[in-house]
């Protein structure tokens, strides 16, 4: 019998061969399996079009594994789970001999009929292969049918009801299980809880004390080879429109009446109403877009975007977003959110600094200048951990101020023990936790709103671009955009 904690299924990886597989989906599972997270009563069938054997899938899966966890003798009993079919998503033969396989190993491994389909394969296919594994006979099954979807879910409000159609077609809402796999990681999750479990903070989460809240997720990397994508999607689709909204919904909900997925989303569904819609003709004041030329990174000359591989020479693609939110509530009226992301950054980080109002009157000084804000600072990756930035008295004679911080690291505690983002949704989709996935109705809401600034852009050519050197911090303009309310982005 499965128990909550236990879990077991049938997993079948669409698009095995595929870069995700490699480099998380089997990594995380063999955690799941190595920490008893998952019961030994789990096969994997991995299906893409190459050719493989079930023995060249396993030396692959071991090879995957073993670049995280070298030397395990478990990996050849974990592999042996682990089965392989050439597939074509379009033929029935190939559903049909799925089928045929799926029931073989529901036996054979007393998965209880549960089957998770993981769609690690490029968006286009989602619907075919829902619509297909419904018509094909798979989904018809004792236990429990779910779906792990990748992002991006639709590429604008309209296409993103297509896609949401074809698969409701096959799979109940409470079956689907979209990845952001933002909401998997740490400091994340850890998000409410710093919220709501503390009296110093709860009380303070709100206009009255907080002046704006800025979002930083920035990558050193550029495209790499992923330039075919990026041209369709931009930093804009890529980032902002799941991941940044997501922790926007986290950072702004109310709290919820109790912890359960449904509460939850409801919060954050709230969050995500009352963002305000702008009008495509106001764009330019809420966001601005930049794009990286050429420049230096770690002592490197690396190219610019145009330059990169499946690149437009001409591209009018975005790859850096800053942006101001604002949320009509009675909590956070008057408090913007500022949110930037951006490829070929100088550093790789992902963090909120939550900036406290100042102090009604000033009496302390730091150098002749007014004390610096207090700041909540969330580190998320990298780095996990807390910061408080707070002032005190400078030691000696004269009552001076200097600033001072509180550090709280994750990582030192919890080490090499706290789990990848995959490891946790793919433990969650499996033992039917849904609180961490996106819900449609939070996709839809953050379609409406992403639809008027991809709008507003593709409608025009980016004249300055590129705007932003490699190895910098982004385009002056995404400076100006706080300028303008008295505030400036803290690289702290
Ligand atoms: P990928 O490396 O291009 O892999 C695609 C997989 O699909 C391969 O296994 C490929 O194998 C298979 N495939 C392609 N066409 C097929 C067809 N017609 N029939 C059957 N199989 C087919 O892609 P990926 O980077 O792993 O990304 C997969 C999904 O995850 C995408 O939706 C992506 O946006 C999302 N995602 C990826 C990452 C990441 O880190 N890579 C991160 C977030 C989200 P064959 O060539 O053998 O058919």
């Amino acid at each position: 019998m499965m128990t909550k904690e236990n879990p077991t299924s049938l997993i079948v990886i669409f698009g095995a061969t595929g870069d995700l597989a490699k480099r998380k989906l089997y990594q995380s599972l063999y955690r799941l399996y190595k920490n008893g997270s998952i019961s030994k009563n789990f096969a994997v069938v991995g299906v893409a079009r190459r050719p493989l054997t079930n023995e060249d899938f396993r030396a692959n899966v071991a090879k995957s594994v073993n670049g995280a966890a070298s030397g395990n003798a478990d990996v050849e009993e974990f592999s042996s789970h682990f089965y392989y079919q050439p597939f074509d998503v379009t033929s029935s033969e190939s559903y049909q001999q799925l089928k045929s396989l799926s029931s073989s190993l529901d036996q054979e491994y007393q998965t209880n009929g549960n089957r998770m389909f993981y769609l690690a394969m490029a968006p286009e296919f989602f619907g075919t292969i829902a619509s297909n594994l419904k018509a094909e006979g798979l989904t018809d099954t004792t236990g429990f049918k779910r779906l792990v979807i990748e992002k991006p879910f639709g590429h604008s409000l309209p296409t993103a009801k297509e896609l949401n159609e074809e698969i409701r077609g096959a799979f109940h809402e409470s079956e689907i299980y979209r990845i952001d796999h933002y909401l998997g990681k740490e400091m994340v999750q850890n998000i409410e809880v710093i919220r709501f479990a503390n009296a110093l903070f709860e009380p303070l989460w709100n206009n009255r004390y907080i002046s704006n809240i800025q979002i930083t997720s920035s990558e050193v990397l550029g495209v790499e080879d992923r330039g075919r994508y990026y041209e369709n999607s931009g930093a804009l689709r890529d980032m902002v429109q799941n991941h940044m909204l997501q922790m926007v919904a986290l950072l702004a909900m109310e709290p919820p009446i109790k912890l359960n997925p449904e509460e939850i989303r409801s919060e954050k569904v709230k969050v995500l109403r009352a963002l305000r819609q702008i009008d495509q003709s106001e764009v330019d004041q809420y966001f601005v877009r930049g794009q990286y030329s050429a420049g230096m990174i770690e002592e490197e000359r690396v190219p610019g975007y145009r330059e990169e591989n499946s690149v437009d020479p001409a591209s009018n693609t975005e790859t850096y977003v800053a942006g101001k939110l604002v949320i009509d509530n009675f909590r956070w009226a008057g408090v913007p959110i500022y949110i930037r992301t951006g490829k070929r950054m100088s550093s790789k980080s992902t963090k909120v600094v939550v900036q406290f109002k100042d102090i009604p009157m000033n009496l302390y000084y730091n150098r002749g200048e007014k004390v610096d804000p207090n700041l909540l600072v969330i580190h998320i990756q990298p780095d996990e951990g807390i910061t408080l930035h707070l002032n005190a008295k400078k030691s000696g004679k004269d009552i001076t101020t200097t600033p001072i911080k509180l550090d709280y690291s994750n990582n030192c505690i919890d080490g090499i023990n706290t789990p990848e983002a995959y490891e946790r949704l793919i433990f969650d989709a499996m033992r039917g936790d849904m609180t961490n996935f996106t819900h449609w109705d939070e996709v839809a809401l953050s379609w409406s709103f992403i639809d008027q600034v991809s709008k507003a852009w593709e409608s025009t050519t980016a004249e300055d671009f590129p705007n932003y050197e490699a190895g910098s911090v982004g385009p002056k303009k995404a400076d100006e955009l706080l300028k303008r309310d008295g505030f400036h982005w803290w690289n702290v």
